[in-house]
């Protein structure tokens, strides 16, 4: 059962929210609103028109508050975004294929699932290696 932080907006497994040790989580329901990622505004820009194009639903927030974005540069600027959950899963897959990789150390501890391919295809010789010689 996947449980929900609405403090973190976080869904997560296990008896207490990763981020914020909070034991009071309730049952993550389809329409929670869960964090995603959080971009500079040229990828979430991007992240954004590929979420709308997939027609899923999302919540920009930015990080910083307009002035002080002003004022350190717009690019220095990030965005929050949210989805629901039902859609948290296809959202994330859209973030791997566009935003190159999670800038800066990704503290949360994602669990990502290790990319084992075990590489069993054997190669019985069976003839198929003919050489065409004249
Ligand atoms: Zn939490």
């Amino acid at each position: 059962m996947v449980l929900y932080c609405d403090n973190c907006f976080e869904p997560f497994e296990g008896e207490r929210c990763p981020h914020c040790g909070r034991k009071k989580a309730r049952e993550a329901r389809a329409d929670d609103l869960c964090f995603l990622t959080e971009q500079n505004i040229i990828w979430g820009g991007m992240l954004a028109g590929a979420l709308e194009e997939n027609g899923i639903y999302y919540v920009a927030q930015n990080v910083l508050g307009a002035g002080l974005a002003f004022k350190t540069g717009l690019l220095s600027e990030r965005v929050r975004y949210y989805v629901f959950f039902e859609r948290l899963q296809d959202a994330r897959d859209i973030v791997t294929q566009i935003c190159p990789s999670p800038d800066g150390g990704n503290e949360d501890g994602f669990e990502e699932d290790a990319f084992e391919y075990e590489d069993s295809f054997e190669d019985e010789g069976d003839g198929t290696e003919g050489g065409a010689e004249e």
